[in-house]
């Protein structure tokens, strides 16, 4: 085909760096049109009452796109922006700029799976390939020692079995020259006010990161150069007044502005300068777990969630009210621990893995509500919401996950008795 165009669907992957789909694209292309879709579902309110996306995230998701913006037309292009959903306008595109092909990453969610289902549908009628990529694992899935439908259901074997047998692939390079289909109209990133958030000129202040791809790979950059945190030894039976190391890189891996494989590569970089380190291991061991939550969901989907009728605990957990889960949300639990880590939640977007661990514990083991009603509002709150993390840690605090066993999964006992410490204020978080 003469002038063949395609057309790249960016979703969670927002970045040039390690991206295999744009690679292939510009390969495969004389000319290729990157689309990024503001789709009004993630900005809506949901059934347990809170919003689909908080604003801390829709800042990080806004400043992500625009900085993909700027390396784009740095380059001589731009990425077309679409206020709406990719199914209502994927059709009209592909037949205004002769579209040959459609590229995109494959999500595990089911809302992002069910909406690649919709678009493939539609680019069927037109007789349209929608081209899948894997580019948010660690480990590649034809990479693994077992299909997707055999890994194991335990986070331990699942853990051993991958590391023993299978290989992390090196990144792909970033492009160094695109050829852009000509366009004079690339839309704008709409407002936090077009969002749906109503600010009233009280724009709270930015969160712990700045979104992109650049920002990403610079905190990176920082956390892994000599002197910095990572080299201190860190106590990692995370006590309350020393919740552990934390790398904070979840949000940009998240959107995808860096990729877990340059993150896993860098780090061994870093290792062979340096030395082992426990903090290292700790960030490849979160990748791993990151993995893990994302094949159960390709494995499983919402099956992963061992609970009988789910549907109708949601339910019932949703005409519960008054159950102290407001009281979690705002932080006025009475619990000193719970309480701080709330306060950070909202104030911030950020906690780090041991304070989400007691905070969930707490809802779920103390105050009894459904974990669901947890989830939501953690997708609500957290900047580095990702729909398998979040969904599939819940699920394992509530002991409602397919890994019930796993001796690195998660330990009651032991959140308890953390949460049974009774501290001052002031001394938590030194
Ligand atoms: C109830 C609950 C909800 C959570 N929701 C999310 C979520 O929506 N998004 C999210 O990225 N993580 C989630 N986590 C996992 C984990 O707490 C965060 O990834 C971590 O705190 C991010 O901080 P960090 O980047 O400093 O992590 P580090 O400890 O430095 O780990 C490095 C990276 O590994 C990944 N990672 C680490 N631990 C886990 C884990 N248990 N599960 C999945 N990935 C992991 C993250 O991408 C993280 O950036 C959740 C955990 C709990 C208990």
């Amino acid at each position: 085909m003469k002038n063949k165009k395609i057309l790249v669907w960016f979703r969670n992957d927002l970045r040039l760096h390690d991206n295999e789909m744009l690679v292939e694209a510009i390969a495969k292309s004389d000319s290729i049109l990157p689309v990024y879709f503001f789709d009004p579902r993630y900005f809506e309110n949901t059934k347990f009452g809170t919003a689909k996306t908080g604003i801390f995230r829709a800042r990080f998701l806004r400043e992500s796109v625009a900085a993909l913006r700027t390396v784009f037309q740095k380059m001589g292009g731009d990425i077309l922006l679409v206020h709406g959903k990719p199914e209502d306008h994927i059709k009209e595109l592909v037949e205004q700029f002769d579209i040959a092909e459609v590229y995109h990453h494959r999500e595990v969610g089911p809302e992002e799976t069910l909406i690649s289902g919709h678009v493939e549908d539609l680019l069927w009628t037109l007789k349209i390939n929608l081209r899948h990529f894997i580019g948010h694992t660690l480990y590649n899935k034809e990479d693994l020692p077992f299909p997707i439908k055999d890994i194991p259901d335990v986070f331990a074997q699942f853990k051993k079995k991958t590391e023993r047998d299978a290989i992390v692939k090196s990144c792909f390079d970033s492009p160094q020259s695109i050829v852009f289909v000509e366009h004079d109209s690339w839309g704008v990133i709409p407002s936090l006010d077009e969002l749906g958030f109503s600010l009233n000129g009280n724009d709270p202040d930015a969160s712990y990161a700045e979104g992109g791809e650049e920002a990403g790979l610079e905190h990176l950059r920082l956390l892994l150069s000599e002197g910095s945190d990572i080299y201190l030894k860190t106590n990692h039976k995370s006590s309350i007044d020393k919740p552990g190391f934390a790398s904070r890189l979840s949000a940009w891996l998240a959107l995808g502005c860096l990729s877990p494989r340059k993150v896993y590569w860098q780090v061994k970089e870093a290792e062979s300068k340096f030395g082992s380190n426990s903090n290292f291991n700790q960030i490849i061991l979160g990748l791993l777990w990151r993995d893990y939550y994302r094949f159960m969901f390709k494995k499983h989907g919402v099956t992963f969630f061992q609970e009988e009728n789910l549907e109708q605990a949601i339910l019932t957990a949703l005409e519960l009210k008054g159950t102290g889960l407001e009281d979690w949300k705002s932080g006025n639990t009475g619990n000193a621990v719970v309480d701080k880590y709330m306060f950070d939640l909202n104030a911030t977007g950020f906690i780090p893995h041991a304070g989400r661990l007691l905070v969930a514990t707490f809802l779920v083991h103390i105050l009894r509500v459904h974990w669901s009603c947890g989830a939501a509002y953690f997708e609500e709150k957290l900047v580095d919401y990702a729909p398998a993390s979040n969904w599939g840690n819940w699920a394992s605090v509530a002991g409602v996950s397919k890994d019930v066993k796993s001796k690195n999964g998660f330990d009651l006992n032991k959140q308890i008795k953390i949460l049974e410490v009774v501290l001052p204020d002031d001394s938590l978080f030194a």
